[in-house]
């Protein structure tokens, strides 16, 4: 999966994940941002958009990840390359 253009939210609790790829329909992406809930604790108020460096903080958590974070993994080997 490509992860180069996803929005990132990061909750109160500090989990950071993809809330929507892109590109997508501005209408179908605003409505997607505005009902995404951590999936992490549930919350779905005062999710806020992740910064960079709390997106990058977020790709050290991939073993925690039920999938093993691969297209994380993927595309940190890309970087390397
Ligand atoms: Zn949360």
């Amino acid at each position: 999966m490509k992860t180069g253009n996803a929005v990132y939210g990061r909750c109160d609790c500090g989990h950071v994940w993809p809330v929507v790829y892109l590109p997508m329909r501005l209408d179908q992406a605003a409505k997607v941002m505005s009902r995404s809930a951590c999936p992490k604790c549930g919350n779905a108020k005062d999710i806020k958009l992740a910064k960079a460096e709390e997106i990058a903080a977020s790709m050290t958590e991939i073993d925690s990840r039920a999938d093993g974070g691969a297209d994380i993994v993927t595309k940190h080997t890309n970087i390397k390359a």
